[in-house]
């Protein structure tokens, strides 16, 4: 095939404009030859033979009558073992020696391979020579950390093959044969344990999607219990700057149940890449004992960067999620933040003179934002197992201000909203999701009446807090007052989570279980209390109380004693249940 070439015709910012001597195709990678560099560059748009092109580097020394290389393939990105312990950048440019240096970034024209070529894996086969095997069928395995990656026919190979050789059990590059696949023509293809793939083609190589059901157990209380997350759905994070964003997806990323955590962390302020970076390779995975990047990707571009790499590492990290799943893992993926990324999309569509949609951000916004959280899912391979793909994705709202156009187009396809609250951060309540303005489609493992009783009593606690202001304390009934300290109560023991203390930082299932049936004893019971300061004092004390509880290992010692403290203080004042929460106690014993 005849590569496309062409002649930069003008420079405006990031993208560039060329005239094209052949044909090209949308999101077909160009290189633009400045002096001795090669810049890569993905077509995005094309009217005639006058074709645009958003360059992933920075533009300056680019002049018109440069010379432009088309390469005849779209945006791709190397999959095969290896993958997992990377840092990359949004062009799956490895970053490996990102943690100990801050001026890490590549010079301009510079990409690496993403695999390393001279690692050798151990190679198992499992497909036989005469087996007939098509796209994604798994040809053998190799252990990658604590995976067998599975080494498959590569995606982009249409057709139906015989296995004609397949080789023995030994070590082996990414680049040596593996197999040879013979066509319906009898044409022999030789795969090896990589191939490339189109970063913004998802990858369907499954027998159905299923309807995702299963919970995702993150260890955080006030999402897993209140605005739960399942396994192959999608939630987002909006919140104003220094609301908890990064924290709270750091804490998810290492406590979540899944297999492999994919991080896209785009765009934000460079050293808290950094920060991240240097974190995570000392941060120990509380299941395998071993470091976390052991199961990670780290795709990473900062606000330094070019903007249009930060599109592509979006959908990098997705493409690589994508591959995982077709080993029958879990993957959660997840990406800060996305609102750089839709800025980048703003800043390409100002350049393209597109007709602007809301805020400049282009028309199409909501339905590239749809289609890139459509790519989250539970499936069902080929071989009857399955695999999911759950994507979290911040959102940084000018203001925080949540009805902006990157906000709601978001809203409108994920399955749970967490939203955070500049209140409640600035109050140091964490994590500073605000449990009543968020929502969950998803099903958790507490109850819903249970939690929706929980959720009514923060509500109402809520209004009289509001109603206390303007009348006082004094103003206030016993009972309303009641209600107020039980609601005051769920916040501080159950809402607020303290991400540094060993023990409360993640929390089972079980025990998340376990403590809501004693938190819904209390917010259920009516006491014989006689003063608003009684009632203060005592729930002071079951507070305390709670939060040791909460600091204390699971079913030890302390955790034993403190739960004995916390129901003698229960039956001392409870005489019974209040009005509203029969039916739900009645169903809880
Ligand atoms: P964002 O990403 O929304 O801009 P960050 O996640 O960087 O905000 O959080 C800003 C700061 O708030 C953190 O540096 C930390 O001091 C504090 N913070 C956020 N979440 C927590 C938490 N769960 N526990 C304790 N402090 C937190
Ligand atoms: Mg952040």
């Amino acid at each position: 095939m005849t590569k496309t070439s062409g002649k930069v015709i003008g420079v405006n910012g990031n993208m560039v404009s060329v005239e094209v001597d052949g044909d090209v195709a949308l999101n077909e990678v160009g290189y633009i030859l400045v002096g001795d560099k090669r810049l890569k560059s993905e077509v995005i748009r094309i009217r005639g033979s006058q074709v645009e092109l958003q360059v992933f580097e920075m533009t300056r020394g680019i002049g018109v009558d440069d010379q432009v290389e088309f390469s005849g393939e779209m945006l791709a990105v190397e999959l095969g073992p290896g993958l997992l312990k990377q840092v990359y950048d949004g062009l799956q440019n490895p970053l490996p020696q990102l943690a100990d240096q801050c001026g890490f970034f590549l010079d301009r024209g510079v990409y690496l391979n993403a695999l390393d070529r001279e690692t050798k894996w151990k190679f198992t086969p499992s497909a036989k020579t005469g087996d007939h095997v098509s796209r994604a069928d798994t040809l053998g395995t190799v252990p990658e950390g604590i995976f067998q990656h599975r080494i498959m026919v590569p995606f982009n190979l249409p057709d139906e093959y015989t296995v004609k050789s397949i080789a023995s059990e030994g070590e082996y590059t990414v680049e040596q044969t593996i197999a040879e696949l013979e066509d319906s023509k009898g044409d022999i293809h030789k795969v090896s344990m990589m191939f490339e793939w189109p970063v913004k083609r998802a990858i369907t190589n499954y027998e159905e999607r299923l309807k995702p059901t299963e919970q995702l157990i993150t260890k955080v209380r006030i999402i897993d219990t209140f605005l739960p997350v399942a396994r192959g759905g999608t939630f987002c994070v909006p919140g104003p700057f220094g609301a908890g964003k990064t924290v709270l997806q750091q804490v998810m990323s290492r406590n979540a149940e899944v297999d492999i955590v994919i991080v896209a962390a785009c765009g934000e302020r460079a050293g808290e890449v950094v920060e991240t970076l240097k974190e995570f390779p000392e941060l120990i995975d509380p299941r395998t004992g071993k470091t976390l990047m052991e199961r990670t990707v780290i795709i990473c571009n900062t606000s330094s960067m070019p903007v249009a790499a930060r599109e592509a590492s979006v959908y990098t990290a997705v493409t690589i999620a994508e591959y995982y799943r077709q080993m029958g893992l879990n993957i959660l993926l997840l990406a800060d933040s996305t609102s750089r990324w839709a800025q980048a999309m703003r800043e390409m569509s100002g350049r393209l003179e597109e007709i602007p949609g809301e805020e400049a951000f282009p028309a199409y916004l909501e339905s590239v934002i749809a289609s890139f959280y459509e790519r989250a899912g539970l499936v069902r391979l080929n071989d009857g197992s399955t695999g999911s793909v759950t994507i979290g994705g911040t959102v940084s709202p000018a203001g925080g201000n949540f009805e902006e156009p990157v906000t709601q187009a978001t809203l409108k396809v994920v399955g749970a909203f967490h939203g955070l609250s500049r209140d409640r951060a600035n109050a140091r309540k964490y994590p500073s999701i605000h449990p009543l303005d968020s929502w969950s489609k998803y099903e958790g493992a507490i109850d819903s009446a249970k939690t929706e009783y929980a959720r009514s009593v923060l509500f109402r606690g809520n209004e009289v807090g509001q109603m206390m202001k303007v009348v006082g304390e004094e103003g206030t009934s016993l009972e309303d007052y009641l209600v107020y300290l039980k609601s005051e109560f769920i916040d501080a023991v159950y809402l607020q989570q303290d991400s540094f203390d060993p023990v409360d930082a993640s929390v089972s299932k079980e025990r998340q279980e376990y403590i809501f049936s004693i938190l819904l004893d209390i917010i259920t019971a009516s006491f014989d209390l006689s003063s608003q300061k009684d009632a203060r004092d005592y729930f002071n004390d079951l507070r305390q109380n709670f939060k040791d509880f909460n600091g204390s290992e699971w079913m030890g010692e302390d955790f034993k004693k403190l739960e004995k403290t916390i129901r003698d203080l229960i039956a001392r004042h409870k005489t019974g249940v209040v009005h509203g929460a029969e039916k739900i106690m009645a169903e809880a014993r």
